[in-house]
């Protein structure tokens, strides 16, 4: 059965499904003067859920801590209780007959907001199974039902699931849950996050999932995604020898990114939020490939002060010390709308494609350019009087000549190093030019996918499309590092792909010089590093550029690395 592989590594076991939602009973009729309690019932529910998501978060850390607390927020808004009320009350209001009794009224609140997300699409859509689960622990919690979630099997498992909801992901214990595959689910829901940030080898949009059933033996492979079920014991074997392999030689290597002969592929950390900074700073990295600085912007009415710029920006250069940090400038628009951006240049009609809008750097050309100017003076000041190496980049960058403009302000707050992401297929087009009018690039693998294919990169059902396996996608990155060397300049690689111990061969054999990613990724990508030559990365990045397409470069670059 073939998925959507998140993680490296593979695992055998038994299936143990995630326990069912709560049944709703039949309705119940609610005569007017037992609406208050009703309605004070399902309030009490919705608190008592907030507050178990508050203590779980309290509990937990890095990205499970943020998905619960993002959790605790949703079932928290008051608008979810105000529907429920009203469809509790309506009735009664309206012809004196009876409400409608608090579990199906708590039911159809959820069913409302749920339709509205599915109606948003992307990014939005894929927070269903976020809002079902939290329907689901309201209704248990009301009708004093167990609580739906994980299995309890007594031995480890292999979790499967129709679409595993954050708030029982962030409670997997890696010790006890081998392996993890979901029906639904894209490479960018929260399960796929919170999987590739706990280690776990998971697949998920994995629609064959749905046929097996508690105790049936599968082996799941994350890398290859595909989960097989009643697998022969040598092919069980035979992944888990694999396995022990790439565990060992995960933990043998520590420091800089090496290829077997020496050749330095920098391994850098990709840094989202300011929670994730101390296990950032205590990974085996040589620093930040992509420090996203959206969070500070995201989620208000107003732009960031300098000041307040300042602080954070500091307290990541502190933690770096000594060591690389690229601060990615202000990536604003599409699935990241900032309403003082947008309404900053009032005459723009709304946009029909946002992706297409104005987003990244071209938000910078907003407001008389005094976002970036704010930005940069920010960090510039931060820089003072710490000895990080910082260097500063822009995201969405389309023509040299934007790249060339951005350097110049770059420059101009004092700042020596300016570099442009090639996310956007006319920027790898003309690589050179954009190269020469900066100091690096780095390829965003996400968007230059997304871009490069026409498929929204937050659709679970383009992930074929999205696979950064694409040859035509290697074609681009192999274009950009090539004119990236003819003009003297570093190109790295800071999208998802840089993350996949194999695909990063591949990349550094097309001439990457380095890869930034999430910090679980860090050991197995160095590992991988260090078990070929450089010109064996050569060799692996010819077989995947000639391969007809993702599977099968994918599958040609595996056979050749276990071969050798
Ligand atoms: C990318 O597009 O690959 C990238 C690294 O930027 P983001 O994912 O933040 O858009
Ligand atoms: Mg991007």
């Amino acid at each position: 059965m073939a998925g959507v592989g998140i993680g490296p590594g593979s695992a055998a076991g038994p299936v143990a499904r995630m326990a069912p939602p709560p049944d709703l009973p039949p309705p119940r009729p609610v005569p007017a003067e037992r609406a208050g309690e009703e309605v004070a019932a399902v309030l009490g529910a919705l608190r008592d859920t907030a507050a178990e998501l508050e203590r779980r978060a309290a509990e937990t850390t890095g990205s499970a801590a943020e998905v619960l607390a993002a959790q605790a927020l949703m079932v928290a808004d008051p608008a979810l209780g105000d529907r429920a009320e009203a469809l509790i009350r309506q009735p009664v209001r309206d012809d004196g007959g009876e409400g409608t009794d608090g579990p199906h009224a708590l039911a159809a609140a959820f069913g409302e907001f749920r339709a509205a997300l599915a109606a948003a699409g992307g990014y939005f859509a894929e927070r269903v199974a976020d809002l079902d689960d939290l329907r689901d622990r309201a209704v248990a919690r009301l009708l004093r039902l167990p609580m739906p979630g994980l299995p309890e099997p007594g031995h480890p498992y292999v979790l499967v699931a129709a679409d595993l909801a954050p708030a029982d992901t962030a409670l997997l214990d890696p010790s006890r849950v081998l392996a993890l595959v979901t029906e639904r689910g894209g490479p960018t829901s929260h399960t796929a996050i919170l999987a590739k940030a706990l280690g776990v080898p998971a697949v998920v949009g994995c629609a064959g999932a749905a046929q097996l059933t508690n105790g049936r033996r599968v082996l799941v492979d994350a890398a290859a995604g595909t989960v097989t079920a009643d697998p022969a014991p040598r092919a069980v074997a035979e992944a888990a020898a694999r396995e022990q392999r790439r565990r060992g030689r995960a933990a043998a290597v520590s420091g800089p990114g090496r290829t077997a002969d020496g050749h330095p592929v920098r391994l850098l950390v990709n840094l989202g939020a300011m929670r994730e900074l101390a296990d950032g700073a205590a990974a085996d990295s040589e620093g930040v490939g992509l420090f996203r600085t959206e969070f500070l912007y995201l989620d208000r009415e107003t732009a960031p002060s300098v000041a307040e710029q300042v602080a954070a920006y500091r307290e990541v250069f502190a933690a770096f010390a000594g060591r690389r940090v690229v601060v990615r400038t202000l990536d604003a628009g599409a699935d990241k709308p900032l309403p003082f951006v947008t309404a900053a240049g009032q005459a723009e009609p709304e946009e029909q494609n946002p992706a297409l809008g104005v987003r990244g750097l071209r938000t910078a050309a907003r407001d008389g350019g005094k976002l970036l100017a704010d930005q940069l003076a920010a960090i510039a000041e931060a820089v003072r009087g710490t000895d990080a190496d910082v260097a500063v980049m822009a995201p969405m960058v389309s023509i040299a000549r934007e790249a060339a403009e951005f350097a110049g302000r770059v420059r101009a707050h004092g700042l020596p190093l300016a570099g442009a992401m090639v996310e956007v297929p006319a920027a790898a087009l003309r690589a050179a030019e954009l190269a020469a009018a900066c100091d690096f690039l780095s390829i965003g693998t996400n968007d230059l996918s997304q871009y490069a294919f026409a498929a929204d990169r937050t659709l679970a059902g383009l992930a074929a499309l999205l696979d950064p396996w694409q040859p035509a996608l290697l074609d681009l990155v192999r274009m950009t590092a090539e004119a990236g060397a003819r003009q003297g300049r570093p190109v790295g690689v800071c999208g998802e792909a840089a993350a996949d111990p194999e695909l990063a061969l591949v990349l550094a054999g097309l001439g990457v010089s380095s890869l930034s990613m999430p910090p679980a990724s860090l050991d197995p990508v160095r590992a991988s590093l260090a078990a070929h030559t450089v010109d064996d990365c050569r060799g692996l990045a010819e077989r995947a550029l000639a391969a007809p397409d993702a599977a099968t470069a994918r599958a040609a670059v595996r056979t050749a690395t276990r071969e050798g």
